[in-house]
């Protein structure tokens, strides 16, 4: 490509994309229609991530009736709501709506029982669920949100126009997430691009990487070339140490990464162990009541 610098050492490296994924329709919880990118016939995980859905509709029907209490150990879930109001409420009294531009990082650790329901009857629901692993040490940990709305997330503003909204992790400019202290030390950005402006990221050579276009379309610019992705397809990116995209209109994005664990993952449903036995135990800790006592710890933000 004529205007890419060839570098051979891998360290200076823009990241190519390396697959992309349409997402499948799906329905989960007591009826919500989503599309599902991660853990999909497309893309079963991306260690650390383990999957990624998003809900999006304004016709009542598609979401109201939400997710009903329902456990979950072994992992993170992070749901980012661009438009709408989601009530969480969980067995240890733990309370809160989510609302529009506002993130709830729920480490669930050991064990929550909660509920996720829309707190709307009508009008548009959009955001996003991602659930990111836990490395085997901590899979046990007590339970912990990080809960922060819209106003409470750190906006970078650059002189080109661009929006960095930023959830976790730092941009080149220094910005520091709102959420810290996550064991896959994820990046999670929400970018705005204006047309024909290139936005740069850099992210550890080791870390999985993808970005999501919300609306919108860009090309990310590779080091071995320039692929398009169109509005609401979730491109994963090879190896680098930076990605590099131009907006070919008007556009929004998601951009996560994180370190990968290189561990077993034995799964089902609302659990993510090491082992099958984990996942038994699991259960069987679940049908005794043990999900319903872990007062979680809590860092809520309203600015
Ligand atoms: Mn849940």
């Amino acid at each position: 490509m004529a205007n890419s610098i060839q570098h051979h050492d891998a360290t200076g490296m823009a990241r190519d994309v390396s697959r992309m994924v349409r997402g499948s329709e799906t329905s989960d919880g007591a009826g919500v229609r989503l599309r599902r990118y991660i853990a999909s016939p497309e893309l079963d995980m991306l260690d650390p991530f383990l999957l990624l859905d998003a809900f999006r509709s304004d016709d009542p029907e598609d979401y109201i009736a939400g997710f009903p209490p329902h456990p979950h150990r072994g992992f993170e879930t992070v749901t980012y709501l661009l438009h709408g109001r989601m009530r969480h409420k969980d067995s240890a009294r733990h309370e809160g709506v989510i609302e529009s531009g506002g993130v709830q990082w729920m480490t669930a650790g050991r064990g929550i029982e909660h509920s996720e329901m829309p707190e709307q009857e009508q009008g548009l629901l959009y955001g996003f669920q991602l659930w990111v692993n836990l490395p085997a040490e901590l899979k046990m940990s007590p339970p912990r949100y990080q809960e922060f709305n819209a106003a409470a997330i750190p906006e970078e503003y650059r002189d080109d126009g661009i929006t960095v909204r930023v959830i976790a992790g730092r941009t080149a400019n220094g910005v520091e997430g709102a959420v810290r202290d996550i064991s896959a030390r994820a990046t999670y950005l929400d970018v705005s691009v204006p047309a024909e402006q290139v936005f740069e990221q850099a992210v550890e050579q080791n870390h999985a990487a993808f970005i999501f276009v919300i609306e919108g379309a860009l090309e990310v610019l590779g080091e071995a070339r320039k692929v398009a992705v169109p509005a609401e397809s979730l491109a994963v990116l090879g190896g680098g140490d930076r990605i590099r995209l131009r907006a070919t209109s008007d556009t929004r994005l998601l951009l996560i990464a994180g370190q990968p664990f290189r561990e077993p993952v034995a799964r089902y449903g609302p659990f993510v162990m090491n082992s099958e036995q984990e996942i038994i135990q699991a259960f069987e800790d679940y049908r005794n009541g043990d999900f319903s006592g872990y007062r979680a710890t809590e860092v809520t933000h309203d600015a």
